[in-house]
């Protein structure tokens, strides 16, 4: 097996990492205190082919490999983690599914405008009362009447909804089914009935709008469904798998870009005589911090290759974002101890990078979710090896 990035990867690599250094990182920030996202970037990273990362030619995509992509979020998350999150779900939660399940006619319609470099892609699955249990919890629904879709419920913590021309939405078609009785499909943000609510108020990822929905009586055509009826949860759950990949990187990102903040910290600051640096507890936790922050890409770079390998990727996506985002809040947490009293200020960026990082073992499958993914998958493997237990 070999992770080694090949020769247009790293090309890649230096160029996008260019790129945030300039567009990006210098304004992270101000989209932090501002809450806003710097659109003037956005736009330009349509021209690099990040909003459309995966996307086929044939649509006007960059049609990039996993690995590609991964590091593309990494690199994001180095340096701005709302912008990081906002396009990792447009690629991921937002475009991925119209790609993967969409018609040629819902392709048609609405990539361009996904595409355009003026809007974002968002997926809404998680629901006020229910987040990790969405088979038992969720409620929104769907009923047919003639030509179209009527939709009712409510959904929370959507990341990206204020900027989505349409949002790819998980209901219950059938309240009798179970796990067969959900459906995708896609809501355009202009119908009448869906409220968009106002951004919550969150600790970090401030750049990034996080917004509840209404749904009274929102009608939809019933071509509108994306993918087979019944297969929604089947659906959502192959999406998370890849999710779950990009929040790793994500979290790899702010990792590093904490671990360059300490490093270059720790032989600024002067303590008894010297750079903080020459002192062997400060360089533990430097030494702790690039250990694991390569376990985390490692794992990263693993589950991304699997993927392209077209290889069952699902266990190590689920090990490789609950490795790395525990990775980043052991690495942040660190980078603020290394800078004393600074590092609790707003001024200094590590302080901006542990808010931004606390997201990363909630969203996409909290840490104890992933724990019975892995769980459940190791179980599973040791029954299909010793099946008389
Ligand atoms: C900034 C942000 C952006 C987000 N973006 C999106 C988005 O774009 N789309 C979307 O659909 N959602 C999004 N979410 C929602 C997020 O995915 C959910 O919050 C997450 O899945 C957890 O669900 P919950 O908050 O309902 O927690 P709950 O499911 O209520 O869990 C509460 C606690 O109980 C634990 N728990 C639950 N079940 C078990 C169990 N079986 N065993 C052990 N422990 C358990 C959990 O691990 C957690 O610690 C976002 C959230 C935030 C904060």
């Amino acid at each position: 097996m070999d992770f080694d990035l090949n020769p247009e990867q790293k090309d890649f690599q230096r160029v996008w990492r260019d790129f945030c250094e300039t567009e990006l990182k210098p304004y992270a920030h101000q989209i932090d205190e501002t809450g806003e996202l710097r659109w003037e970037a956005i736009r330009k990273m349509r021209d690099l082919g990040l909003l459309s990362l995966q996307v086929p030619e044939q649509y006007g995509g960059a049609a990039l490999d996993t690995l590609s992509a991964s590091i593309a979020v990494e690199e994001l998350g180095r340096v701005c983690g709302s912008t990081a999150l906002s396009i990792s779900a447009h690629n991921g939660l937002g475009v991925g599914p119209i790609v993967r399940w969409g018609t040629e006619a819902q392709k048609a319609k609405f990539l361009p405008l996904l595409l355009d470099g003026e809007h974002l892609g968002a997926l809404a699955l998680t629901e006020p009362q229910a987040g990790s249990d969405l088979l038992n919890g969720a409620q929104t629904y769907a009923y047919r009447d003639g030509d179209e879709w009527v939709i009712n419920g409510q959904k929370a913590w959507i990341t990206n909804p204020k900027y989505a021309p349409v949002i790819v939405v998980l209901l219950r078609t059938d309240r009798d089914a179970g796990s067969r009785g959900f459906s995708h499909i896609l809501v355009e943000t202009d119908r009448a009935g869906l409220t968009i609510h106002p951004p919550e108020k969150k600790m970090g990822l401030k750049g990034s709008p996080t917004q509840m929905l209404t749904f009274e009586n929102v009608r939809v055509p019933l071509d509108n469904l994306l993918g087979e009826e019944g297969r929604g949860f089947h659906q959502t759950m192959q999406t998370l798998d890849s999710g779950r990949i990009s929040i790793g990187a994500l979290s790899v990102g702010l990792a590093q870009g904490a671990f360059e903040e300490m490093v270059r910290y720790a032989q600024e600051r002067h303590a008894f005589g010297e750079p903080i640096a020459n002192k062997q507890a400060i360089q533990w936790m430097i030494a702790d911090a690039a250990v694991e922050i390569e376990a985390a890409r490692t794992l990263v770079y693993k589950a991304s290759w699997l993927k392209d390998q077209g290889r069952d990727f699902g266990k190590t996506a689920a090990i490789a974002k609950l490795k790395a985002s525990e990775v980043a809040e052991k690495v942040c947490h660190d980078a603020i101890q290394i800078h004393g009293s600074y590092g609790y200020s707003r001024e200094y960026p590590v302080e901006r990078m542990y808010r931004d990082q606390r997201l990363m073992t909630i969203g996409e499958g909290t840490s104890e979710i992933q724990r019975l993914v892995i769980a459940r998958r190791v179980l599973e493997e040791q029954r299909i090896l010793d099946p008389v237990r």
